[in-house]
């Protein structure tokens, strides 16, 4: 039996699946294509997640949010009914049928079949108000939801549906499809529910509709960031933090019906201006504390948590369209080390804004965000947008561990414990067992199962900061020299019970922000690091049941990090690992810690409860050093994850 290692930068672009729904042509062939919703079975820290949300403000947001209620334009098709409930339901929806819970599924099942009734003549869907404006944005959500109930059921009543609607808007005056605001910026989202339709029915209109959608939605292709809209940033939706991360890879989208790779670029070179200005910080986000704003670029402003899983969806988006590595490390990067800090540990409550710098998450408004008022303290009733968007964070990621590949195999791209059921080659079902404590663990072991020999390839992504990363088969170490940025292919004859280990030999890094006075950041594989803050949890409203907390600092913060950056092992090493359990994103349970050396910094102050910006560095101290702990990002809801450098003597 041989094994055969090749590293490629993608799947085959050439060919398309043949066991699974791909781009009909004239699309072009998706290198990665999405498993139907139930392949894929999360477990260990992921599955935590998930059982959490069940319990937590998501599986239960009738009880808390007033835009579920019984007067909801949803329900009784008067009066309004906006984004909050399909936003919600996408999650919801999507975690029952990954949790295979029947009590989501028959709750989310209502809302559905409310959907469903609500079509008119001509096709409209929803709440009958939305019409006024042509307000096509909300029912852009509600596709999402109906595109997850055929993948996961089935359901006869879609594809149908879906054809009418989209009939609705083909037959609209042009200056009626998506004449202004949200449904403009953001009318990439209805363009890939009309390419799903299509490639399930093949009907021609619907290329003709896509492409209309295309030219009426707002313009990212041109650069996102232009001084005359410097001047006038508030008044720019596209500088609104949310709709940068979905608008961005709308040119990319389009790129599959009209194979212009100029499109592909347009959106890589947005991503890449966005980051250079507003990015500079760990954690995969971009400082937007509701728009971006110029001067306003430093690790302390915060992304909205909305902007953190929209950014996770749209990187998830672009991996199945390109192939490429990339997007499945921007994606991770979020989910590990910027999600989790905007929730609760026991995902009952949630903030609005989540920043690298971050000292205290109190309920004041003396921080200097663009809006005023309470935006860090965790709260189940507050953060409306955020509160119902939040829900597809977590199942998205979980439906994107596993992509089927153009060449009729299977590719692990973004890593979590979990168990996939999957066609391969010639159509054989097999499963492939993934046990991982990745991120925290630094190997992952596959278990193939299959009933007979199978020839499939099987694709494994080498994550870009990973410098040493081997594969061995069996016990037997076939490639110790794989490169980051591509994917290993193994190909052959499987049998059951085979294994693989890719194991990785992460090194702690330093990451120096030039534009940033030079902070400096922290990170072992792909985990960031920040300074544990002692966390004092206070109420201060909300209900016993559902309370809503301050998270205040009971320990300095004002840290600078003595490290070469050169040389981050000379002064930092790995404390204490454990393999995670429960919920791992706390201070308490983190299952892996770093010993730092630091100085304290006494001038480095906050403004009002803000932290100050990050001291221009290298900066000088007559503090004594001392050895600070560093937890992963994700665990810390207080944190110092941009420090100032000073450098060691
Ligand atoms: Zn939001």
């Amino acid at each position: 039996m041989s094994a055969e290692i090749e590293q490629v930068p993608s799947p085959p672009a050439g060919t398309s699946n043949t066991l699974y729904v791909s781009n009909r042509p004239p699309l072009a062939p998706s290198p990665l294509v999405k498993l139907p919703i139930g392949s894929i079975r999360p477990k260990g820290w992921l599955l935590e997640q998930l059982e959490l949300m069940r319990n937590g403000f998501t599986g239960r947001l009738p009880e808390l949010s007033r835009f579920l209620g019984e007067d909801s334009g949803w329900i009784t098709f008067k009066g309004p009914g906006w984004e909050e409930m399909p936003y919600w339901l996408k999650g919801y929806a999507d975690l029952g049928y990954i949790l295979k819970d029947p009590g989501i599924i028959a709750a989310a099942k209502k809302w559905l079949d409310l959907a469903f009734r609500s079509q008119q003549e001509d096709g409209f869907i929803g709440p009958p108000e939305n019409r006024k404006g042509n307000d096509l944005w909300p029912n852009m959500l509600v596709l999402t939801c109906l595109q997850s109930l055929y993948e996961a059921t089935g359901d006869e009543r879609v594809l149908p549906f879906l054809g009418r609607y989209f009939r609705f808007e083909y037959n609209l005056p042009e200056q009626d499809l998506l004449p202004g605001s949200w449904q403009k910026l953001r009318g990439g989202e209805n363009l890939e529910s009309v390419y799903w339709l299509y490639n399930r029915t093949g009907e021609a209109f619907l290329l003709e509709l896509a492409r209309r959608i295309y030219e009426r939605t707002a313009d990212w292709e041109s650069e996102i960031i232009s001084p005359a809209r410097d001047r006038n940033w508030e008044a720019s939706g596209f500088y609104h933090g949310v709709n940068i991360a979905m608008g961005f890879r709308y040119p990319a989208v389009y790129y599959q019906q009209s194979r212009n790779r100029t499109l592909l670029d347009a959106t890589e070179r947005n991503y890449n201006l966005v980051m250079d200005l507003y990015g500079q910080q760990p954690g995969g986000m971009f400082g937007a504390d509701e728009n971006i704003r110029p001067g306003y670029g430093d690790p302390r402003q915060g992304a909205e948590t909305c902007s953190m899983v929209e950014f996770m969806y749209s990187h998830e988006a672009l991996l199945k369209i390109t192939g490429e590595t990339r997007h499945a490390d921007r994606c991770e990067e979020i989910a590990f080390n910027s999600l989790p800090a905007a929730m609760t540990p026991d995902l009952r409550g949630l903030h609005y804004l989540t920043a690298p710098n971050l000292i205290s998450c109190d309920s004041s408004g003396e921080h200097d965000f663009q809006n005023g008022g309470t935006l860090v303290s965790f709260d189940p009733w507050s953060y409306r947008c955020c509160q119902h968007n939040a829900a597809f964070g977590w199942p998205y990621f979980a439906e994107h561990l596993w992509l089927a590949t153009s060449d009729n195999g299977l590719a692990a791209v973004l890593y979590a414990p979990s168990e996939v059921s999957a066609r391969v080659g010639g159509g054989a079902d097999i499963q492939v067992l993934e046990d991982t404590a990745y991120p925290f663990g630094d190997h992952i072991d596959f278990t193939v199962r299959t009933p007979e020999a199978v020839d499939f390839p099987l694709y494994l992504r080498i994550p870009d900061w990973a410098g040493h990363a081997a594969i061995s088969i069996n016990g037997k170490m076939v490639q110790d020299k794989l490169r980051p940025g591509l994917y290993a292919r193994i190909r052959r004859g499987w049998t059951g019970g085979d294994r693989v280990r890719l194991s990785f030999s992460p090194e702690i890094r330093a990451k120096v922000w030039e534009k940033m006075g030079n902070s400096v950041s922290i990170r072992r594989g792909p985990l960031w690091f920040s300074l544990q803050i002692g966390e004092q949890w206070k109420r201060y409203g909300g209900t016993d049941a559902w309370p809503a907390y301050e998270v205040l600092p009971t320990t300095p913060w004002n840290y600078g990090l003595v490290v070469d950056p050169g040389r981050p092992e000379a002064s930092i090493s790995l404390a204490d690992r454990k393999p995670p359990a429960g919920q791992p994103f706390t201070p308490e349970a983190a299952p892996i810690t770093l010993k730092a050396r630091a100085r304290r910094l006494p001038g480095w102050k906050a403004e009002g409860r803000m932290v100050g910006k990050v001291p221009v560095g290298p900066v000088v101290s007559s503090e004594p050093e001392m050895e600070v702990t560093l937890i992963p990002m994700g665990c810390a809801r207080l944190r110092i994850a941009s420090f100032p450098l000073i450098v060691r003597k």
